[in-house]
């Protein structure tokens, strides 16, 4: 048997991209929805229902533009509001924390690492050193924060647990959304 041409190497390479290709999902970045947030990425409680829980209508991905990663399923996650921009930005991140339009929407994801489709954490970091107190979740947390970060491509942080804890909380801006 001969060793495969590099033109053959090539041809392959080149049919797997387009395979790849071919479906690609079709997402929106987080800045297109905002200013009609968050009906355009919510749905209300069945009628009839006393609950008011807001829920993710779009499923939600990495932000990486072409990373394609499902994050979570539509209705996983709940809508809650909270500081803005409780995430550090560091500096050569992709991340900007948006000092002119902050978004107050947090994903609050119960039955973590479960709930998510795909998602990666961090090493821990002390909680005093990564969130303000005011962060959902900090007051009673017993273990320290791990990030969430892509499962796939590791772009983080998109939001954050705490060790041996069940719930997680997602930046709704550090996200792309489903188009329809
Ligand atoms: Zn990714």
């Amino acid at each position: 048997m001969s060793a495969p041409s590099q033109a053959d190497i090539l041809a392959a390479l080149q049919s797997q991209g387009s395979l790849r290709a071919k479906n690609p999902p079709k997402t929106v970045p987080h800045a297109h929805l905002a200013s009609s947030a968050p009906d355009s990425l919510t749905n209300t409680a069945a009628e009839g229902s006393s609950s008011s829980t807001r829920t993710n209508s779009r499923k939600l991905y990495c932000p990486r533009e072409g990373c394609s990663c499902v994050i979570i399923g539509p209705g996983a996650a709940e809508w809650i509001e909270a500081d803005a921009s409780l995430i550090p930005a560091e500096e050569g991140s992709p991340f900007t924390n948006d000092k002119i339009t902050p978004s107050r929407g947090y994903w609050f994801v119960t039955g973590s690492p479960f709930a998510f489709d795909n998602i990666g954490f961090s090493r821990a970091v002390e909680v005093a050193e990564a969130l303000p107190a005011s962060a959902p979740g900090v007051e009673g947390a017993t273990g320290r924060v791990k990030w969430l970060i892509c499962a796939e491509c590791d772009l983080g942080p998109l939001g954050w647990s705490f060790e041996g804890g069940k719930e997680a909380w997602l930046a709704v801006d550090r996200l792309r959304y489903e188009d329809k």
